[in-house]
């Protein structure tokens, strides 16, 4: 396991801004003095020893939406599926003009997805989606290896088993403990199931009555940008319109229209297989010991079998051959291993698997984001649907800051450096994994194994609006292993969330501080400086989406200034902007 010390590794350890005197206490006397230091939705911490409180913090935030000018062309998103309508909602509670157009009138009738994990839905809840259905505290994604559900059972595997192999019951529950504790430790948010079809429709909703302007039935067939924005063409029942905008977000799937219009070229594994799908309903929880996912394995049918665990479930035959409805009901029943009972089946699908990443994620005032800038397998980790969500959870902020006439568009361009990585390294593990190893190809290096933890919480970003993370670093650790490292997601405990939802209430107060031991009781006393890295004068600088984004390990004497020009640098603020 890497346990990096950047100062170490990196040979140096300027995450300081070097500056002249501002003293501290004027920045920290009130929200007043911050507000004049930042202008973006950040959460700035700043730490003190107290030694009648141990621990005191001033913790400050702008949450309220940012200004748009009257005259702001909206943001255009291409596709209304999981992404699209994601970014539809960051960007609304920004308040930022959105229009979505979708080619189809109503959602997919096959739900997809149904894992979203734990930093999506601390996403999720920031944006006011209850987690209705949150995992166990000790969930472990176990797929079973089976002849039949209801025949013999080989074995069980979850996500970070490498090979396949028999687990007895102690050695289950020892890896439930070891795999189920940090994860409470990461988040205060659980995993959670749901059906990607009924997700949608919530975040629709949503985004509908936070002012997002959802158009179906509207197939974008070209798109053209120039200095001012970006003009879409786009087909509705049978005409042409054009509709302007200031950029794009194409979050319009593994075929993406746009950036095929742009010949975004992709690479990675490729085209594995066509996968023929049947979605159906039956009654089977009585049979599967609480496991929600399946490999059937007989000589005449190898299959994937999954719950979306009401009631619905999908076979997914690795075989490329066409079924007919009485073919595909002699299957479910095999699959199942009796046929005592009725079945229903819902839809077919077929599918694609690829794992093909976008050469870039941008073009100009145009952005990829989800399925449209890497289209990775379904797997466990969950990586297709939440890596796009987390896609634009990245860009809406950075939009919403750009189009208030806050930041410059250089901020824009850290989008492509900061996700694209993740995306890349997603589309490795992957295949490092048992369930994709089969289908790496030699031309595919392999690599090293990394925890899952550290690939769900803690992926490093490198890019101009970081100061502080450095290329030599590893590209994931766990956040108890990076200790508050720039470039990587701030650490949510129960204590530090319910801070945060204080200070989101707090609009339309533009800026708000809390002191931790005074405001803010600690409910258990943690190493409060041992998670951010800081000594007990430091400061980290936590952005809208959560990822630090600068820090000072100890206070520097001009503390103000430097914090100035590190909020100057990270936000690319517009210098001469006025309110
Ligand atoms: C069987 C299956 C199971 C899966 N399970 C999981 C899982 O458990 N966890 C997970 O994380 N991921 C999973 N995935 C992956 C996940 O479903 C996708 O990553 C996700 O749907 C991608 O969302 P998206 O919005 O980027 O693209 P899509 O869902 O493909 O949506 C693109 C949208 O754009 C629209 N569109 C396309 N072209 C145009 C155009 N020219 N004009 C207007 N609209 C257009 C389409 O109609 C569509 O609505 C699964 C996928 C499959 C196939």
């Amino acid at each position: 396991m890497w346990n990096v010390d950047v100062e170490k590794e990196c040979g140096f350890g300027a995450e300081t801004i070097q500056s002249t005197n501002i003293s501290a206490p004027k920045l920290l006397a009130t929200t007043h003095d911050l507000k004049l230091y930042v202008n973006l939705p950040f959460l700035a911490f700043v730490l003190r020893f107290s030694p009648t409180t141990q621990y005191t913090s001033l913790m400050s935030s702008i949450q309220t939406p940012l200004e748009m000018s009257p005259s702001q062309q909206p943001v255009i998103v291409v596709g209304a599926s999981l992404v699209g309508l994601s970014a539809a909602l960051c960007l609304a509670s920004y308040q930022v003009p959105t229009i979505v157009l979708e080619k189809h009138e109503g959602i997919s009738k096959h739900p997809r997805a149904i894992g979203f994990t734990a930093r999506t839905m601390e996403i999720y809840r920031s944006l006011g989606i209850e987690n209705k259905n949150p995992a166990p505290e000790d969930f472990v994604l176990e797929r079973a290896h089976v002849e039949s559900i209801t025949g013999k059972w080989h074995d069980n595997s979850s996500w970070s088993d490498t090979e396949r192999k028999q687990k007895s019951n102690d050695q289950k529950q020892q890896k439930k403990k070891t795999q189920s504790t940090p994860k409470k430790e990461f988040s205060v948010e659980r995993g959670s199931a749901i059906p990607q079809d009924k997700l949608e429709p919530m975040l629709e909703a949503l985004a509908l009555e936070r002012g997002a302007d959802i158009r179906r039935q509207h197939r974008v067939v070209s798109v053209a940008q120039d200095e001012e924005g970006v003009t879409v063409t786009v087909e509705y029942k049978g005409m042409q319109q054009q509709i302007h905008g200031s950029y794009l977000i194409a979050a319009d799937g593994n075929r993406s229209t746009i950036r095929e219009l742009h010949q975004i070229p992709r690479h990675g594994r490729g085209f594995m297989q066509t996968l023929h799908s049947v979605l159906f309903r039956a009654p089977l929880d009585q049979w599967t010991k609480g496991i929600v996912q399946f490999d059937i394995d007989q000589p005449d049918l190898k299959a994937f079998l999954a719950s979306y665990s009401d009631g619905r479930w999908a076979l997914m035959f690795k075989d490329d051959i066409e079924r007919d409805s009485e073919a595909l009901q002699r299957a479910i029943y095999q699959a199942i291993g009796r046929s005592d009972f009725p079945i229903e089946i819902i839809t077919i699908g077929q599918w694609e698997l690829t794992a093909l990443v976008a050469d870039t994620f941008l073009s100009g005032r145009i952005f990829l984001a989800g399925d449209a800038a890497h289209t990775l397998p379904p797997n466990r980790g969950g990586y297709g649907a939440n890596t796009g969500i987390h896609d634009v959870h990245n860009l809406a902020w950075k939009l919403a800051a750009v189009l208030s006439g806050k930041s410059s568009a250089e901020l824009l361009d850290t989008y492509d450096s900061e996700r694209r990585p993740v995306a890349l390294l997603r589309h490795d593990q992957i295949f490092v994994r048992a369930d994709y190893k089969v289908h790496l190809d030699t031309a595919t290096p392999a690599g090293e194994k990394i925890d899952d933890d550290a690939m769900e919480f803690g992926q490093l970003y490198l890019s101009m609006g970081i100061v502080g993370a450095y290329e030599c670093l590893p590209r994931a650790m766990r956040p108890d292993e990076w200790k508050g490292q720039p470039g990587t997601h701030f650490r949510i405990s129960g204590e530090w969330s319910d801070a945060a939802a204080k200070l989101r209430e707090s609009s339309p107060v533009v800026l708000n501080s809390l002191c931790i031991g005074g405001d803010v009781q600690l409910l258990q006393q943690g190493d409060f400086q041992g998670w951010f890295g800081v000594s007990s004068t430091g400061a980290a600088l936590i952005r809208p989406d959560g990822y630090i984004a600068w820090r000072a390990k100890e206070a520097p004497p001009n503390l103000a200034q430097v914090l100035d020009q590190a909020i100057s640098i990270v936000s690319f603020r517009v210098e001469d902007h006025v309110e």
